[in-house]
């Protein structure tokens, strides 16, 4: 009985400690989750869902779906990608979908060579070692090039491998561009994009299981949309109404309702699914609107 229940939670692998993890944690928190941390502060038992969080390396999470032991994953696109072109090398099947990206996490994996080293295009490559900790992307991407450039496995501070003389470029990920310059290295191509995603096994589930990850999927799906949703109210001459309509960010059928002693205004309420910018506050009450108020959502759930 007791290994059936252990059989019935979702298991949820989240790096450890790193770039992800704040973020990571705050989204599932988002979704409702309460946890308590293990003694071993590897695993937080979930309080008032059947979900626990496993706290790994990131470059382990994909291996985890794969292997089955997490149901679902969050890790960075860069990762899934690489992890995913090395089964495909070996031939192996993929057994992780990515179902969701989760807006943070953003970067790019980019080469990055000497100030002064010419740039034109994947060709200027040619015959150079590349330092990087993606060898699989960047061997996808020569092949696809047509370039014949030898790939030097780094695990870290790949940085550092031209001044060392271990290459004469670099495949890294970028976000601000910063620790590039400070290494004398200058951006010369972006090669992916990448934000943090969800993972998930593609393995059938018991149901009941498979309904806590539908509801906690479609939480997850909540929680990205209200981070650009606001709610907006506005009076509007009737006369503007369409003017006004079309002016609303990503809004669907908004309510109209009549204001008391007035024909020819209306009170509008309606959701804004993108963001709502001073300058489309000014364009609105250029068209009419008045006593405009712009409030953020909390929860939404379709
Ligand atoms: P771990 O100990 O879990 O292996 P790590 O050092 O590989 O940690 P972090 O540096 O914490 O990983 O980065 C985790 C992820 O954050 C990256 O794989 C990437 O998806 C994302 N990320 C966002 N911005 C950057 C950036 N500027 N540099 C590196 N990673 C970034
Ligand atoms: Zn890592």
């Amino acid at each position: 009985m007791a290994a059936q229940q252990t059989d019935n939670r979702i298991k949820i692998a989240v790096q450890k400690s790193g770039r992800l993890t704040e973020h990571s944690l705050d989204l599932l928190a988002r979704c409702g989750l309460t946890y308590s941390r293990g003694r071993d502060q590897l695993i937080c038992y979930g309080e008032n869902m059947p979900v626990d969080v496993l706290l790994v390396r990131d470059d382990d999470i994909p291996g985890l779906v794969q292997e089955d032991i997490c149901d679902l994953g969050i890790v960075g696109g860069n990762v899934i990608e690489e992890v995913r072109l090395g089964l495909v090398e070996r031939g192996e099947t993929e057994l992780f979908a990515k179902v969701s990206t989760l807006d943070y996490g953003h970067c790019r994996l980019s080469f990055g060579l000497p100030d002064g080293t010419p740039y034109e295009s994947p060709r200027s490559l040619q015959g150079q070692r590349i330092a990087t900790s993606y060898p699989n992307i960047v061997r996808d991407f020569l092949r696809r090039s047509g370039v014949d450039a030898s790939v030097v496995e780094f695990s870290g501070a790949v940085e550092i491998a031209p001044s060392l003389g271990r290459a004469d470029v670099i495949c890294d990920l970028v976000s601000s561009g910063a620790t590039l310059r400070a290494h004398h290295l200058y951006e010369a191509e972006t090669i992916l994009e990448s934000q943090a995603a969800l993972i998930q096994t593609p393995k059938a589930v018991p149901s009941v299981k498979a309904d806590w990850i539908r509801r906690l999927l479609q939480r997850v799906q909540g929680v990205i949309q209200v981070k650009e949703s606001k709610y907006i109210m506005l009076h509007a001459p009737r006369s503007a109404l369409q003017k006004i309509r079309a002016l609303l960010p990503g809004a669907e059928a908004p309510t109209i309702m009549p204001l008391e002693g007035r024909d020819d205004k209306v009170a509008l309420h309606a959701v804004c699914r993108e963001n709502v910018f001073w300058e489309t506050l000014e364009q609105l009450k250029e068209a009419g609107a008045s006593s405009m108020l712009v409030l953020p959502v909390e929860k939404m759930l379709d």
